[in-house]
């Protein structure tokens, strides 16, 4: 089972001695969930599905980011309560995982829970001189904590990950989520770690941070090290968060550790999906919801099939027509199961396995599949009694379509 590390651009298998650890960085829930969330969650349930299909020893977590600007931004737009509105998105996304046959990690925590640990790894990372203040004039109350960056300079490896030039990590990161203007930072790319409060900012206890909450990597971080330890199998999320999110949590871990071989020893990152020639924009509102297209009556095993029929690792184009063409695959392969016996089911396994042990193929799985429906609907000239059955049984398991 290899998997392309996008840091070395190779294929890699992260499994050492039949175990994986694999930290997937989930939702900001505000508008959950976009097909884009849901090829990023069936990408690594699909890595799950193989590994345990070979008997690797998984354990898996991920977060939500429930606390975080871009949520903080919408509910005052729209005049709910953050929390109401991060609870009842979390919700939404997990009934849609659930819908969408998206096993759920072994542990999965909100940024909010994991607080006390990030307030610990922020105060380890001060007293090691690794992190430093900076005076916060506007911060609620009347000492002068200061919010808390992290100290690039502390980590010889920072960069070496996303090998980007100095401009563009000053670029991406200003546009998502970083602060490079902000005055006072030794390195205008020094990451958050710990906010204060500000008037009419949640807040927390932050016991020697003072009140506040906790920067981005951070918390992914306070997650990883308390569930899966710092020395990660496969570091996954969606292509956006290889710089700075991946390269600055892969930092932390280095650095809280002192390990130099902490952080992930495979990153896998997967394609954006843009809607009918637009990359998909919040701003824009062409946010294709998989709890709207549920509403609306399509089947969600049929929503999987179109995401299944792009290799995880491209950006493509959530269309009409992709999701046509997926209702008409999902239809034709029920009806070529409903059959009485059909052609034998284990040449259609083995293709199945070898596609999805090779960077997880799907498509080359879905065209398997085809063949033997195909074979199926024109009648199998000697019919093996139950090989249907088989056959719904291993899509069900490796591929999460339920049939
Ligand atoms: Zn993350």
């Amino acid at each position: 089972m290899r998997v392309l590390d996008t840091v070395t651009g190779t294929l890699v298998d992260p499994v050492v001695d039949g175990a994986a650890t694999l930290y997937v960085c989930g939702i900001t829930p505000y508008d959950a969930t976009h097909l884009g969330h849901a090829a990023t969650a069936i990408a690594f349930d699909l890595l799950g599905r193989a590994w345990r299909d070979a008997g690797v020893a998984v354990r898996y977590a991920s977060n939500v980011t429930d606390v975080d600007d871009p949520l903080l931004e919408r509910a005052a737009d729209t005049g709910v309560d953050w929390r109401a509105l991060a609870a009842e998105q979390t919700a939404l996304y997990r009934e849609d995982m659930t819908a969408l046959q998206v096993l759920p990690p072994d542990a999965y925590l909100g940024a909010v829970e994991s607080i006390p640990a990030v307030v610990s790894a922020v105060e380890q990372m001060l007293a090691a001189g690794t992190a430093y203040r900076i005076p916060t004039p506007d911060a609620v109350g009347d000492d002068d904590l200061g919010d808390v960056y992290a100290d690039l300079h502390a980590d010889p490896q920072f960069g070496a990950a996303a090998g980007l030039d100095r401009d563009t990590m000053l670029t991406l990161s200003a546009e998502r989520g970083g602060d490079p203007r902000r005055p006072g930072k030794r390195d205008p790319l020094d990451p958050l770690l710990w906010r204060r409060e500000r008037a009419g900012e949640p807040a927390w206890d932050g016991d020697s941070l003072g009140r506040g909450r906790p920067g981005w990597h951070i918390e992914c971080v306070a997650i990883v090290r308390g569930n899966l330890g710092a020395r990660l199998s496969v570091l996954g999320g969606g292509s956006d968060l290889a710089f700075p999110h991946h390269e600055m949590s892969c930092s932390h871990m280095r650095v809280l550790t002192e390990d130099p071989h902490a952080g992930a020893r495979v990153q896998v990152h997967t394609g954006m999906v843009g809607l009918d020639g637009e990359k998909m924009s919040k701003s824009r509102g062409n946010l294709v919801l998989v709890s709207t297209l549920r509403e609306q009556g399509v089947d969600p095993m049929a929503i999987r099939l179109a995401v299944l029929a792009h290799r995880y690792r491209y950006d493509w184009l959530g269309t009409d027509d992709v999701l046509r063409t997926a209702e008409h695959r999902l239809a034709r392969w029920r009806r070529a199961l409903s059959g009485v016996g059909g052609a034998p089911a284990e040449p259609l396994l083995e293709a199945v396995r070898t596609a999805l042990a090779d960077d997880l193929d799907a498509p080359a799985a879905l065209a398997a599949m085809d063949d033997w429906a195909d074979a199926a609907l024109a009648g199998v000239a000697d019919p093996v009694p139950g090989a249907p059955g088989v056959v719904a049984r291993a899509l069900d398991a490796l591929l999460g379509v339920r049939l």
